[in-house]
Parts: structure tokens; C-alpha cells; sequence
């Protein structure tokens, strides 16, 4: 990844097209939501090999989606929400600078050594990453999950200033890592403070980039294999020239349609 540091990454990113948008909506059907997210960040960086991407620190990934989220579909987004107090649905605007925590924050050390104190116990570890995730979605409980993420992200310990094996921390030590280890991708979680308009219910969501983005793309994805559809069946013309018109053109014809 020393050629395509995180921050790099940032600045070279450009919309995705309209072809891209298709083809990860094709792609991202079935996929689990860590594959969904790098063929997202694959489509606009086609250059970079899958697997250099999914070693992306899960913050790191998240800064690239909403880079990439705030240049194909503006910095205003709209979200749903649903209250859990009185079950009022309640439409979210939210501003990609609302997030700039997020996106400021990220140092560009992507994988570089943390330091995690307990008691007289120093660990060095790094921050779990997309293959990191996907070897643990697999671990049918929640202990065999912090082990694996452990064993995974150790990188070294001393007691007391005396090296010490993985396998000498305590099973409640593991534990405390596991979860120091998720929660201190701190880029890697977007809060987002919520009131209800009906009852004043006031509640804290998590924001799902990855979500988020996946649903936009289909959403823009379904609508221009619709337009594709008008537009071939009114006038014979093929699905590729049609989708190298530029969008004003094609909204153009379809409006003499209707
Ligand atoms: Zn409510």
C-alpha cells in the first residue's frame, strides 16, 4: 500500500460513470457488505489490485466511500430513519461536513503499530482491516470473534518490560482488546444525533457508509437502466450509445417521450 497511501487515494479519486455505476450495482448484488464496499472503491480505482483495497484500515475504507459518495452524489444527503419511541418515519438530511471529523482525522498511516496498556501489560496491535472482518463473519460466536481478531491484529506484548506470546494474555485481556481494537478506528464510525418531529424522541444512530452509498448507486443504477429501457424501446437505440449520452441529452429525449 506504500505506493497508494490512504490520503493519495483520496485526492485521485474521481466520480464513478455511468457505466461504473452499473457494473458495481451488477457486481454488488450478492455480495456481503465488505466485498460490496471494495468493489465500489475498485470501480474508481481500477488500477489498484482487490486485495491491496481490502487491506485498507476499515476507517481508511469508510473515508474512501464517502470521498467517493460526496463526488457522485453531492455533499446534502438524505437518509431514513425510523423512530423507536412512537415508529414515525422521519426523513434525514445530513451534510458530508458533518463528517469532516471523519475525513480530517485520518492520519495517513494506514496499518502503522497501536499501542493498548493494560495494567502493567503493553500490546502493540494494528487496526483491523476488510480481510481482518470478513475471516471473522465467519466465527459462529462472539469469543471465538475476539480471538481470531486478536490473534489476527497482535503484532507484539511485554509484561513488565519482558516480551510475552499471545498466548500468555488472559482470556478477559483478549476481550478488553478485542473491543479497544474496533472501537479505536474512531474514523471508522460516523454518530448521527436524531429528534423525532412527532413525539421529540431524541436518539443517536451509527451511519453506514457502506449502506448508504450501496443504496444510492442502485437506486442511480435502476434509474438509468429505466431510461435505457424508454429510450431503446422507443427508438431501437443500442443500451452503449445511449448511456454515452450526456445526461441532459438523455433527459431531453425522454421528456419528448412523455
Ligand atoms: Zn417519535
Amino acid at each position: 500500500m506504500n505506493q497508494h497511501s490512504p490520503n493519495q487515494l483520496f485526492k485521485s479519486m474521481s466520480p464513478l460513470s455511468v457505466h461504473d455505476i452499473i457494473h458495481v450495482w451488477e457486481t454488488g448484488q450478492n455480495q456481503h457488505p465488505l466485498d460490496k464496499a471494495l468493489t465500489i472503491i475498485s470501480a474508481a480505482h481500477p488500477e489498484i489490485p482487490r486485495g491491496e483495497l481490502a487491506k485498507l484500515t476499515i476507517g481508511h475504507r469508510d473515508k474512501c466511500l464517502l470521498e467517493l459518495c460526496e463526488r457522485n452524489f453531492g455533499s446534502k444527503l438524505k437518509g431514513f430513519a425510523e423512530c423507536p419511541h412512537c415508529s414515525e418515519h422521519l426523513e434525514v438530511d445530513m451534510s458530508t461536513t458533518e463528517f469532516r471529523n471523519l475525513k480530517d482525522s485520518s492520519s495517513d498511516k494506514n496499518g502503522d503499530t497501536l499501542e493498548y496498556n493494560i495494567g502493567d501489560i503493553k500490546i502493540n496491535y494494528r487496526l483491523p482491516n476488510s480481510i481482518d472482518l470478513a475471516a471473522v463473519a465467519e466465527c459462529k460466536e462472539v469469543k471465538s470473534a475476539y480471538n481470531l481478531l486478536v490473534e489476527r491484529c497482535f503484532v507484539k506484548a511485554a509484561s513488565n518490560e519482558k516480551e510475552i506470546t499471545i498466548n500468555q494474555l488472559s482470556d478477559d485481556d483478549i476481550d478488553k482488546l478485542a473491543v479497544y481494537m474496533t472501537e479505536s478506528d474512531q474514523q471508522a464510525e460516523i454518530l448521527l444525533n436524531l429528534q423525532c418531529m412527532a413525539c421529540n424522541h431524541t436518539w443517536q444512530i451509527t451511519f453506514d457508509i457502506v449502506t448508504f452509498l450501496w443504496k444510492e448507486i442502485s437506486d442511480q443504477a435502476r434509474r438509468l437502466l429505466q431510461e435505457v429501457h424508454t429510450l431503446a424501446f422507443s427508438y431501437k437505440w443500442r443500451e452503449k450509445d445511449i448511456l454515452t449520452m450526456s445526461p441532459v441529452r438523455r433527459k431531453y429525449y425522454l421528456e419528448m417521450l412523455t
